[in-house]
């Protein structure tokens, strides 16, 4: 049995070894290609009875995502996004000096599961299988619909200067009903393209790049944005860049984690900002956890930030407070924020 997309995988079982019935030698192939799978695709592999355990854990976790859609278990939480710049100031002794600020100017929204046992389970551990199983495309649909909802009532108290990222999984992104699904969003929500960013990985864009390309041309005739995530850690090449109309790259947290003890670090950042500035396209680092990496990437060229020092992921009501105290003018608005 072999599983739809690349890379290719197989999973092999064998009669009566592996079962007599059709329906236990399907699901125990279908154990086993899952298991090929998950060890990286393009291979095959044989059952084993302990495949089988796996299986019945997934085909749980499936059913408990189904009834957390009907249930409304999911949630989003979101990200403050910052911008840098640099201000002069007159100092003490009346002498000038820079000085790097930061603005609030957008917020990656991201998905979080309130199960009613385990707590707040990440996106990590329930989007693959979403995905796998076709799942994502109703949860995707809420997470746009939730995120764009969210985004107008922030628009309406703080201003619409303020933009929202949404990433998308290659299963979306292949959805044919995908662009007008996104134009009926926006135009309910009364917002303009440009202040939604889909986010999508490397690996998502190179499944089938003839239909990315197709599919990225139509979102930016829409007007969105369109970010590659996770930037350097997969194919990051120039000619593919310049194939697929994007907008933005988002420089991984494993290259932001090391910039000031690595130099290898350090020239790869410095060499994206230089590839992104040929491109004209915008440059984001994610995962900034201290000073240090900030400046360092402030001295790269990097002029917008995202990661734990400046804000972690928050609750919508947490993010509403957080706009409120950043512009001084809209400080009158505290009483609005539910
Ligand atoms: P991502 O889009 O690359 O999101 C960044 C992840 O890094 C988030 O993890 C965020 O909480 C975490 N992060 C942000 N700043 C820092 C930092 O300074 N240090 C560290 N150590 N981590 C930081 P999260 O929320 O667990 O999301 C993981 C991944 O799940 C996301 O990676 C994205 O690929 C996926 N995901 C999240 N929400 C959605 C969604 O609505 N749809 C789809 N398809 N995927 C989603
Ligand atoms: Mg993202
Ligand atoms: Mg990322």
């Amino acid at each position: 049995m072999e599983l739809a997309g690349a890379p290719c995988v197989t999973g092999i079982v064998s009669c009566p070894a592996d079962g007599e019935t059709i329906d236990t030698l399907l699901a125990n192939a279908d154990a086993a290609m899952h298991r090929a799978k998950e060890m990286g695709g393009g291979r095959i592999e044989r059952y084993k009875p302990a495949m089988g355990a796996a299986s019945r854990v997934r085909l749980g976790l499936e059913g408990a995502l189904r009834k957390a859609l009907k249930k409304g278990e999911f949630l989003l939480h979101y990200q403050p996004q910052y911008q840098l710049r640099t201000e002069r100031i007159v100092g003490d002794e009346g002498l000038l000096h820079d000085r790097v600020s930061s603005r609030l100017v957008g917020a990656e929204s991201l998905i979080r599961w309130r199960h009613p046992g385990r707590g707040l389970v990440p996106p990590m551990e329930f989007i693959p299988l979403a995905e796998e199983t076709g799942l994502i495309e109703e949860i995707g649909a809420w997470v746009l619909e939730s995120a764009c909802c969210q985004l107008r009532r922030w628009q309406q108290w703080f201003g619409s200067d303020f933009k929202m990222s949404v990433n998308l999984s290659a299963r979306q992104l292949y959805d044919p009903a995908l662009v007008d699904r996104i134009a009926a969003t926006l135009a309910a929500n009364g917002l303009l393209p440009e202040v939604l960013c889909l986010e999508l990985t490397e690996s998502c864009l190179m499944g089938s790049v003839q239909e990315s390309q197709q599919q990225l041309q139509r979102l930016r005739s829409l007007g969105v944005g369109i970010s590659i995530d996770d930037f350097g850690t997969g194919y990051s090449s120039l000619s593919y860049l310049r194939r697929f109309p994007v907008t933005a790259l988002k420089i991984d947290r494993s290259f932001v984690q090391d910039i000031g003890e690595h130099a290898d670090h350090q020239a790869i950042v410095k060499n994206i900002i230089a590839m992104a500035d040929v491109l004209k396209l915008e440059v984001v680092a994610e995962g900034v956890e201290t000073e240090q990496q900030l400046s360092c990437l402030y001295a790269a060229g990097c002029r917008t930030v995202q990661g734990y020092l400046l804000g972690r992921p928050m609750a919508a009501q947490d993010f509403a407070v957080l706009l409120n105290a950043t512009g001084e003018e809209r400080a009158d608005r505290v009483s609005q924020v539910s």
